[in-house]
């Protein structure tokens, strides 16, 4: 190695892959160091593949010795693609949730950028005519007629010219041509940012005068809008929650800043960003799962340069860079979907909190039911309430009723007393929403004459019957296989459903009320893009009278000629293995109550159980979910469990149904000896489903009244777990603050 090479800086770059911290190169190949800052990618090589890695730091010394080192293949980057925040963040974020860096930088950016693509907006070309080209005749152009018309479309057109989308348009193959005219310096051609695709909302901006509830969350937000606060937002449905989010929205966009609006996956509809639009007389970035990579990247670079002054998006868009930041709100913040279930397991809320304390902006968390962490966190002062406690204008709370279900015959899943409801309802020209978290047509099949029952063979979980496709599916691991036209088992030719799942409701309803539509919502008639929006639009139109769907119904949408509102199973839920069943439970049905009589008409709740007398349901239906909230979370503090408790599950997974186990007894053992205080771990037990996809399962949960001690564990302890004995035998993984148990 030549002696320049020992003086060279040293890149600490930050590469995905599972490997902890970040790794040492010396710089590309013909790089003046002087080119080099943090956050800017480089390409290296790392084993024996190329990577893209973010260079997180230049250090004058590596930790290992320079004739090992090699030098990064190309830099790919001219300015830092992440700012020192982001850096900031994704350091933060990987000590906190104990994921690799490289990893987490990863998570930060769109795919495009990940894999190495220019971080250059798209861009246009647009031809336009010169002083000369304008005093051309096309007449004069006889023996060349395609550029006679060229020249004549150019000259018609405004003086801008034309962009290659308008000239494709033309159905003509103009580009030969246009070069001709280019040489000839008849045309010129300009390169310019493409500009936001943004559809024109179809209805007008209304004008809205808050109302004084309304007006007090936003003079208290508006108060803040140069510091670090956290607000929760606590509104119940239809109390305007949306507006005020528009109208600060509004405040900080006219002082020059931005803001970044977190949504759950299934609220984030075409409906809520024309209203964003709409009010806002600007398109938002949108930034979700089911953009095409270029869509993602221009949306993300147009955060990062300031051109986007709303950016709304699901759960990774908390860290979308922003030029001038002003604002963070989540919407929903209750919602399951903001908690990354795999890999990189952060939770979008509470990074979003960190992050806006970081910026010195304030953050504002709306619920109509909020989380109990929330609900905490309130309560020890650190976020500051603010309460929209009554539906906007008339629209009065709805009545809300359990019904007794047991030994009562049910027709469909659904009891007499629900259906004379849907049919006073209906006939009064209204429509109905119900709601069954279960899709498919039965949850079970069943063999009439030996009781076989069809498992998947994968998993410790039944086979859904789905009627459409007559197929049977795991909802666990995705096997699936045709309907059995015999058991298996005995050869008998009596397979029953057993139970039922939306599919089945459908059908009931079809019979029992043919002369009104009845639309389905779940993932099984939503998979194809632009039908949920086209279901939704029926719905709003008034074709479908009836709607039955999942939890993706529960929320989000505003459809204001629904004035019952049914919940199909209120016992699901009730007896949850997991300790925030209740709490979710809870949630649904009043989300699920949320839905009826929105506008001027009278909402009626009812809820079919076979418990009608259940203190949950009975403190819920009477007083409503704070009180409820308030009951459960002293049976929490109770039971040291979250909120009151900090809490790290550490999970392992083998095809050897005894290798997690024996990991997770090592790991035990180690905790043990590592005699940090104020941590205690419980188990190993098997998971709630011990064999999924194939996999055994296990788990090691972690509990600490202080988060401190948590850490100080997980930090001397997860470094030391790959090399215990029977760690390669397994796969394992840590979830700090886990959301669900399984
Ligand atoms: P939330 O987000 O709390 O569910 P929204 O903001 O969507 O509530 O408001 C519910 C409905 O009430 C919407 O149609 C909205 O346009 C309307 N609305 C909200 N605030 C006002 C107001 N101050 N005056 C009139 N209509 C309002
Ligand atoms: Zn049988
Ligand atoms: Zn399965």
């Amino acid at each position: 190695m030549s002696l320049v090479e020992t003086d060279s800086p040293i890149l600490q770059v930050a590469v995905p892959s599972p490997l902890h911290g970040s790794f040492d190169y010396l710089p590309p190949p013909h790089c003046s160091p002087q080119t080099l800052s943090p956050g800017m990618r480089v390409q290296v090589p790392f084993g024996k593949r190329k990577a893209v890695g973010v260079l997180v730091q230049i250090a004058a010394q590596s930790r290992i010795s320079t004739q090992r080192l090699r030098p990064a293949l190309s830099l790919l980057d001219q300015e830092p693609l992440l700012g020192k925040d982001l850096l900031e963040l994704s350091a933060w974020a990987s000590r906190y949730y104990h994921h690799p860096l490289g990893e987490v930088m990863s998570t930060l950016l769109p795919v495009a950028l990940r894999n190495g693509h220019a971080a250059q907006l798209r861009t246009t070309q647009r031809w336009r005519l010169t002083e000369a080209g304008k005093a051309i005749s096309p007449a004069d152009l006889k023996r060349a007629p395609r550029q006679a018309a060229l020249l004549n479309r150019l000259q018609q057109s405004s003086d801008d010219g034309l962009t290659d989308d308008e000239l494709n348009e033309l159905a003509i193959p103009w580009r030969a041509t246009m070069r001709v005219l280019l040489e000839k310096t008849w045309v010129e051609s300009l390169t310019q940012a493409a500009p936001r695709t943004a559809q024109a909302p179809g209805f007008p901006p209304r004008d809205i005068t808050l109302n004084a509830a309304q007006h007090q969350a936003f003079d208290a937000v508006c108060a803040a809008l140069d510091r670090f606060a956290a607000f929760a937002l606590d509104g119940v449905t239809g109390s305007g929650k949306t507006e005020v989010y528009l109208e600060i929205i509004q405040r900080v966009i006219a002082a020059g800043r931005q803001a970044l609006v977190l949504v759950p996956e299934i609220g984030l509809t075409p409906q809520l960003i024309d209203r964003f639009h709409a009010r806002l007389g600007q398109a938002p970035a949108v930034l979700h799962s089911g953009l095409n990579t270029g869509e993602r990247l221009q949306a993300w670079l147009q955060a990062r340069n300031g051109e986007a002054a709303v950016i709304i998006g699901t759960r990774s868009a908390v860290f979308t860079p922003l030029q001038r930041p002003g604002l963070i709100i989540i919407d929903e913040e209750h919602d399951l979907s903001f908690k990354q279930q795999d890999g990189f397991r952060y939770h979008a809320r509470d990074v979003a909190v960190w992050r806006a304390r970081q910026l010195g902006i304030p953050i504002v968390l709306g619920s109509a039911t909020p989380s109990f962490e929330t609900l905490y966190n309130i309560e020890r002062g650190r976020y500051q309430r603010i309460a929209l406690p009554a539906r906007v204008g008339d629209a009065k709370p709805p009545r809300v009723r359990t019904i007794d279900i047991r030994g009562q015959k049910l027709e469909g899943n659904l009891s007499p007393g629900l259906l004379q409801a849907i049919d006073r309802h209906l006939n009064q020209g209204n429509q109905v929403l119900l709601f069954l978290n279960r899709r498919g047509f039965a949850p079970t099949m069943l063999c009439h004459d030996c009781g076989w029952v069809a498992q998947c063979r994968r998993c410790d979980a039944h086979l859904t019957y789905h009627h459409g496709q007559r197929r049977l599916r795991c909802h666990h691991c995705g096997a699936e296989q045709p309907l059995f036209e015999h058991c298996p088992e005995c050869g008998g030719g009596e397979l029953h459903p057993l139970g039922h799942g939306t599919e089945r409701v459908e059908q009931a309803l079809h019979d029992r009320f043919p002369q009104f539509g009845c639309a389905r919502i779940d993932r099984d008639s939503t998979r194809r893009k632009g039908s949920l929006e086209q279901l939704l639009e029926d719905a709003h139109s008034g074709r479908h009278r009836i709607l039955l769907g999942t939890q993706m119904l529960a929320k989000g949408h505003h459809l204001p000629k629904v004035t019952l509102a049914a919940v199909l199973d209120g016992d699901q839920g009730l007896f949850g293995v997991d300790f925030r069943a209740g709490e979710r439970m809870a949630q649904l049905i009043t989300q699920v109550a949320g839905r009826a009589g929105r506008a001027a008409l009278a909402g009626e709740v009812l809820i079919q159980t076979h418990h009608p007398d259940h203190p949950l349901l009975r403190t819920l239906l009477s007083e409503g979910y704070h009180h409820y909230a308030a009951a459960a979370m002293a049976e929490r503090r109770e039971a040291e469990l979250p909120p009151y408790m900090n809490l790290a599950l550490l999970r392992a997974e083998a095809t050897a149904a005894a290798a997690p186990g024996h990991f997770l007894d090592a790991a035990l053992n180690l905790a043990e000896q590592l005699r940090i205080t104020g941590v205690t771990l419980l188990g190993p037990i098997p998971a709630p489903m011990e064999r999924r996809a194939g996999r055994y399962r296990a788990q090691l949960l972690l509990q600490a009244e202080q988060r401190g001690d948590l850490h100080r564990l997980l930090d001397t302890w997860l470094p030391q777990l790959s090399g215990l004995p029977g760690a390669r035998k397994v796969r394992w993984s840590v979830d700090v603050d886990p959301m669900e148990m399984t």
